[in-house]
């Protein structure tokens, strides 16, 4: 046995749907939700891998083998996925089978020397910090990391920012915020469109107007409108 093949991780749930966010939405896909995350958004959507960490811990064989029956096309999520040394291994095993992978991050931590084939980076804006409780000054501490950014630019990147689209002042405090996060980060003019802004929205019945609202600030500032297609197919609900 190899000391990949002993290695494992605390999963909450894996399962083969479509991509609803970013650059690849639409693309069929297996995921991977990797349980514990660093953060604790306030409006976190999956709180039972972050606020309520669930899951049972597989070993990586098992995982690559799930994954061998399923597309290409890989996801591996969270939780924050950068966190556990072991996520660098089941990528590395992945994509030797010929897997894309995806690796879904808040971009807050080192890469453990992880290469994907592209890295979905969602810093999360001030509008995540929780109003009161003890994660919430830890939360503000570690959720804008720049240089944590840039490295891992080194792979092919897009970038997803979670925006409140209502009231109106709450909109434009968050396309400030977006534009100083990408100034720090170094996003050169001609990669705006794989900056992607996604509406705070869970709600399937409410993502139009969502979306109707985020696109003046696309058009004006060359970022694309960011789906959240899963919602809009089987609303929100774990496993899609
Ligand atoms: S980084 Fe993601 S998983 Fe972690 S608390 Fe925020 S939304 Fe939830």
């Amino acid at each position: 046995m190899t000391a990949a093949a002993q290695l494992s991780l605390r999963i909450v749930e894996r399962f083969v749907s479509i991509q609803g966010e970013g650059l690849l939405v639409g693309t069929p896909s297996s995921f991977v939700r990797i349980s514990g995350c660093n953060l604790r958004c306030r409006w976190c959507d999956t709180p039972n891998s972050s606020w309520r960490p669930e899951g049972t811990r597989v070993d990586i064989d098992e995982l690559v083998a799930f994954c061998g029956f399923g597309p290409r096309h890989v996801v591996v999520t969270g939780g924050e996925p950068l966190v556990f040394p072991a996520t660098a291994a089941l990528v590395d095993r992945l994509r030797e089978r010929g897997h894309h992978v995806t690796i879904e991050t808040a971009a807050t931590v080192d890469c453990h020397g992880l290469t994907a084939d592209l890295i979905s980076m969602s810093p999360k804006l001030a509008n995540s910090t929780p109003i009161d409780g003890p994660f919430a000054a830890r939360h503000e501490a570690r959720r804008f990391r720049p240089l944590v950014v840039r490295a891992l630019m080194a792979m092919p990147w897009q970038l997803k920012f979670v925006i409140r689209t209502q009231p109106a002042e709450s909109l434009a405090a968050d396309i400030r915020e977006v534009e100083d996060m990408l100034a720090a980060f170094g996003v050169r003019e001609r990669d705006r469109d794989r900056v992607l802004l996604m509406p705070e929205c869970t709600r399937a019945e409410e993502l139009s107007a969502a979306y109707a609202a985020l696109v003046p600030a696309c058009t004006s500032r060359g970022f694309r409108l960011g789906q959240r297609l899963h919602i809009a197919i089987f609303g929100h609900v774990a496993g899609t």
